[in-house]
């Protein structure tokens, strides 16, 4: 088949039968005219638009199995110009929603994309698991598929692994292997994008040793219609109005808690089984890590470009724009794009093959700009809200304006730079993005969403080379001597 339409898509999307629950209800009937799900329907629909479009040929490239145009973030890239069209690509996405949409399909396909490249480490002992691995990115990339992913164990008791939790059946682990496959049971979080068509099912935390966490130690993917899966969504923050929440009504992705009712997974579909020790190294090992913060940075970047123009025209609208500590908390936001694009630039600028043979970026800068971010994006809030300030909730509700109280709003909600319904609406993206229930869980989001930024710069601490500057200061202490 090759790159989607957003028609295909969004055909696909309400031909799949899964089980979502959505507050009290399952969802039944049409997904992509659910309220909590119309909206990005849409804006995914749009991304897949926009790959067939012409002139937009660096979206796609040549299927090297079908000869079909596929999505370019499939792409295996062999040399550094391949790197820079996945770049192209993922920038393209990522400008639509200003970097707001964090699961776009290629943050995963980046994933299986170095996954399958990476196969040997899969291994074929007893089962052909690499075999397994390469036939599931060939899949995803020949039907151009969305998937979500899960990679952590409910939080129920973090003091404990996932064996010992009150009950050893809370965590998804196997609990039986027949002729078909392998049984699923119990749950993980936190699945963004319930409306993807796959879900894959990867290890991230590093699973403690021991016998008894073995059954949890395991890497899969299945189809959101597979019989006892299940998602739990969270309160959807989707809105109709695009007025009154401009980015909420369009790029809700939605969160769920998964739940795996004896799931049958196929051989075909098993990854990893029963084995911790390739469970814990799978995302380094494969690189896989480094493509998938590669992307993120790409929308990092773009993310911190759309903040920065949201509150320079805030600013700007309301006359706020010439005062110095307006102008240097601007500059803070600026300051964080520059570095994500300089992370970007240096991690493709020192690229090299990996032992896969794919041109991989280099992982120190991608690395730093990985656990930097979850300490630079919590700005975004507080400075939109210091500019913002109580014009942030200067916001009536779009049907204000066709009520008697119209020319009030009129009159009293006009800034130097814009008449009152153009303030209003700025102003109400500036709080979807800011300080809305869709702007607190995008913050939470990019504090989190590449795991817990307290384990991850331990791990950066261990990982670091810090011996040469160690050296260095030791040679100063001794000089002379
Ligand atoms: C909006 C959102 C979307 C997400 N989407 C996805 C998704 O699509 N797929 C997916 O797989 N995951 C997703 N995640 C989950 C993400 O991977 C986790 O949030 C992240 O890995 C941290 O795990 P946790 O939330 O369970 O926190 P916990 O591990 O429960 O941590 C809670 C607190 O305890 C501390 N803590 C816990 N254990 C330790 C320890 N051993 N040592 C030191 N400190 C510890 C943490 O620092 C933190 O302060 C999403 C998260 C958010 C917020």
């Amino acid at each position: 088949m090759g790159a989607r339409s957003g028609k295909q898509f969004l055909q696909r999307l309400d031909s799949t039968p899964r089980e979502v629950w959505c507050g009290d209800k399952k969802i039944t009937g049409s997904v992509s005219e659910h309220p909590a799900f119309s909206g990005v329907a849409k804006s995914i629909a749009a991304l897949y638009e926009m790959q067939l479009k012409p002139g937009n040929e660096f979206m796609t490239y040549k299927s090297p199995k079908s000869g079909e145009r596929v999505g370019s973030s499939f792409m295996q890239p062999r040399t550094k110009e391949e790197l820079a069209q996945r770049t192209r690509a993922m920038r393209a996405w990522a400008e639509y929603s200003g970097g707001i949409m964090g699961r776009t399909a290629d943050y995963l396909n980046s994933s299986v994309m170095a996954m399958a490249a990476a196969k040997e480490f899969f291994g074929n002992e007893g089962r052909d698991y690499a075999a397994n691995i390469e036939g599931y990115y060939e899949y995803v990339r020949e039907n151009d598929l969305v998937l979500t992913h899960t990679l952590i164990n409910p939080q129920s008791n973090r003091s404990v692994g996932p064996s010992k939790q009150a009950d050893p059946f809370i965590a998804a682990r196997v609990v039986e292997k027949t002729a078909g496959g392998v049984v699923v049971r119990g749950a993980r979080m936190l699945a963004t994008l319930p409306i993807a068509d796959e879900i894959v099912v990867f290890p991230s935390t590093v699973i403690r040793s021991g016998q008894d966490d073995v059954p949890y130690s395991i890497a899969f993917a299945l189809p959101v219609s597979a019989k006892g899966l299940k998602f739990i969504c969270r309160e959807s923050f989707a809105s109709e109005s695009k007025y009154d929440h401009p980015l909420a009504s369009r790029f809700d992705e939605q969160d769920a808690v998964v739940v795996f009712d004896d799931v049958l997974v196929p051989w075909e579909r098993v990854f990893i089984l029963e084995d911790p020790e390739r469970a814990n190294r799978v995302n380094d090992a494969t690189d896989a890590i480094v493509f998938m913060a590669h992307q993120a940075t790409v929308r990092e970047a773009v993310k911190a470009e759309f903040i920065a123009g949201l509150v320079t025209l805030v600013a700007e609208t309301i006359g706020a724009d010439q005062f110095p500590q307006v102008q240097e908390k601007i500059t803070e936001i600026l300051l964080t794009a520059e570095t994500m694009k300089a992370f970007l630039a240096a991690s493709e600028a020192n690229a090299k093959p990996n032992r896969w043979g794919l041109m991989t970026p280099d992982y120190t800068p991608i690395n730093s700009a990985r656990n930097l971010w979850p300490r630079l994006a919590p700005s975004f809030a507080t400075v939109l809200k210091q500019v913002g300030a109580s014009g942030l909730m200067a916001i009536p509700p779009e049907g204000i304006l066709g009520s008697p109280a119209a020319p009030d709003v009129e009159k009293y909600f006009q800034a130097k730079l814009a008449d009152g319904p153009e303030r209003i609406r700025l102003f109400k993206l500036a709080w979807d993005a800011a300080g809305s229930s869709f702007g607190g869980r995008q913050d939470l989001y990019e504090r989190f969403f590449f795991g817990d930024p307290v384990r991850m710069a331990s791990a950066y601490y261990a990982w670091y080379n810090k011996e040469p500057y160690k050296e260095r200061v030791k040679e100063l202490l001794h000089r002379g001597d």
